[in-house]
C-alpha cells in the first residue's frame, strides 16, 4: 500500500497559511523569511557598514543613489525613510548565504530581521517555515512574497 506523506505548505504569499513561530524551527528551515523583501532604516545601513553616519546626515537621497549604483538597495521611500534591500535574482536577501541558509551578517542584521516574526511582519507570531528537504520544489514555486517591513 502506498504510504502517504504530509507536510504543511507555507507559501510566503499567503500569510494565512503561516505557522506559529518557535525558535527551534529556524535550525531546519530554508530561511524563507530571508527570501522576503527587506525594508531597512538608515541606522541599519550604518550598522551594516554600507554607509557612514556622516553620509546619512548629509542626505538620505544621496545615500540611496550611491547604494542603488552599488546594487545594495532597490528603492527608497522618502515619507517613511525606508530603503528596500536589493534582492538577488532568485529573491534571496543579499546577505543570505545560499548554501548554509544562514545570515552572513547576523551580528549586524537590520532591526526588522531582529523583530521578525514576533514584533514585525505581515502576521505577527507566525512565519513561512519551510523544511530544508522540501526546498528545491518549493523555492521554484514561490515568486510573489509580502515584505517584512520595518515599522514606521
Ligand atoms: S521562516 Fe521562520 S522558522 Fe524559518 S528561519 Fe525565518 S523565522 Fe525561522
Ligand atoms: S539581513 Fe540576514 S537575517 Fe535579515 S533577511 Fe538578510 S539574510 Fe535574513
Amino acid at each position: 500500500m502506498k504510504s502517504k506523506s504530509y507536510f504543511v505548505e507555507t507559501p510566503k504569499d499567503r500569510p494565512s497559511t503561516w505557522i506559529s513561530y518557535r525558535q527551534a524551527l529556524c535550525a531546519n528551515c530554508l530561511a524563507s523569511c530571508c527570501m522576503m523583501p527587506v525594508e531597512v532604516r538608515a541606522e541599519d545601513l550604518v550598522r551594516l557598514k554600507l554607509v557612514t553616519p556622516d553620509e546619512i546626515q548629509r542626505s538620505k537621497k544621496r545615500v540611496f543613489k550611491k547604494l542603488k549604483r552599488e546594487r545594495w538597495v532597490s528603492s527608497y521611500r522618502e515619507g517613511s525613510e525606508l530603503f528596500m534591500l536589493q534582492a538577488k535574482t532568485n529573491g534571496e536577501c543579499p546577505f543570505l548565504d545560499s548554501h548554509t541558509r544562514r545570515c552572513s551578517r547576523y551580528e549586524d542584521r537590520p532591526q526588522v530581521c531582529r523583530d521578525f516574526p514576533l514584533r514585525a511582519g505581515p502576521r505577527i507570531g507566525c512565519c513561512p517555515y519551510e523544511p530544508r528537504r522540501l526546498s528545491s520544489a518549493i523555492s521554484q514555486r514561490n515568486r510573489y512574497i509580502p515584505s517584512r517591513r520595518a515599522s514606521s
